[in-house]
């Protein structure tokens, strides 16, 4: 029999959220994440839709309740829908109390409405800028209209959207009225992310493109009544009102480290390596194990392997993390990109 107890780290944190990415690959070749030109994993390192089924299954049945898949780009994953349709069982049972997506909306148009009808209720949706010159610049290969088109869908399908948005000082800070106004108008929610040093993009100096939150909160106050609201949800977001509009606005600051102390979450890869920390290098490998069961006798025997692995993991969960823009590096701190690890 599986054990039951939860998966708890060497900090007492229970880890009940899961992130996932179904693939390193993308449709779009946004600047702060990607290079132009990428090298992606070749198919064969790739968990196959059924091993990310057993996989995130063994997580759920350790207790975890929020699933949130993520890339790469999802919706550009052949067969997506399958993985999707085998996580909903999960939901179904009860076992899993969200499942979720981040999404840069291109394929919501034609995906929005199946999701919905699996039980998805929520979908956050990158977007940088509401300018299409602008939006075709930080993207490279992608279109607002089609954007914007699968986000009417996703609101169209009874979808809860919320707006992530890259603060990039330069770019989009003459947009930050906009962008809100645009939110309060459509009924989305909206989350503003400070840019990571991650990736090695050598000739993107993200740091010339850092725009502190801090400063953007600053920004806000010269139109707004500000109010900080105490709500938390394990992760690195803060929440603060417009009390005008009465929007919520939530405010990533994932260099900051008070949030690590609740951290609640780990994140899969694609190829089953599973980092226990954004912000560290050490990641354990699910896949051997995982493939490994898969030659046992019995489904208990291969279930008890992998849930040994993925405890083991949980034990290496850090405290916090340690990026740091103070050391002024520009190439990425971090050798992995987010498309990898999934943001
Ligand atoms: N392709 C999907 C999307 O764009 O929403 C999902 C994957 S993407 C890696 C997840 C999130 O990471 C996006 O909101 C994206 O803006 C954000 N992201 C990517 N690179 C980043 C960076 N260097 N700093 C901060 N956020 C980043
Ligand atoms: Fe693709 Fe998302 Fe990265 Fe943009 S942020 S390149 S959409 S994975």
């Amino acid at each position: 029999m599986p054990d039951p107890a939860p998966l708890i780290d060497p900090f007492a944190r229970a880890i009940r959220y899961l992130r996932v990415s179904v693939t390193d690959r993308c449709d779009f070749r946004c600047t702060y994440c990607m290079a132009e030109h990428m090298t992606f994993l070749p198919k064969a390192e790739l968990l196959t839709l059924e091993e990310l089924d057993r996989l995130c299954s063994g997580f759920v049945r350790l207790g975890v309740e929020k699933l949130r898949v993520t890339g790469g780009e999802p919706l550009v994953r052949r067969g997506i829908m399958t993985f999707f349709e085998a996580m909903a069982r999960h939901l179904r049972s009860g076992a899993l109390s969200e499942l979720t997506l981040t999404t840069n909306g291109s394929q919501l148009a034609r995906f929005a409405r199946p999701l919905a009808d699996l039980g998805v209720r929520r979908v956050n949706v990158s977007l940088d800028t509401l300018d299409p010159q602008k939006f075709a610049q930080i993207t490279r290969w992608g279109r607002l209209a089609q954007v914007l088109d699968g986000i009417r869908a996703a609101q169209e399908a009874g979808l809860r959207i919320k707006i992530n948005t890259v603060a990039l000082k330069g770019f989009n800070e003459d947009e930050l009225f906009a962008l809100t106004e645009w939110c309060a108008r459509e009924g989305h929610d909206l989350t503003f992310i400070e840019v990571m040093p991650m990736g090695e993009m050598g000739e993107d100096a993200r740091l010339d493109r850092f725009w502190s939150l801090r400063d953007l909160r600053a920004r806000l106050e010269e139109r707004h009544t500000v109010t900080d609201l105490i709500e938390r949800t394990g992760g690195p977001a803060r929440y603060l009102r417009l009390e005008e509009t009465g929007q919520k606005i939530g405010l990533i600051t994932p260099l900051s480290h008070n949030f690590c102390e609740s951290c609640n979450r780990v994140r899969l890869t694609c190829t089953g390596e599973l980092y226990m920390c954004l912000g560290q290098e050490d990641m354990a490998d699910l896949r051997a194990p995982l493939r490994a069961g898969a030659q046992l006798e019995t489904p208990e025997e291969a279930e008890g392997l992998l849930e040994r692995a993925i405890r083991d993991a949980i034990l290496r969960k850090p405290k916090g993390h340690d990026f740091d823009y103070s050391r002024r590096v520009i190439r990425g701190q971090m050798p992995r990109h987010m498309s990898h690890t999934g943001g």
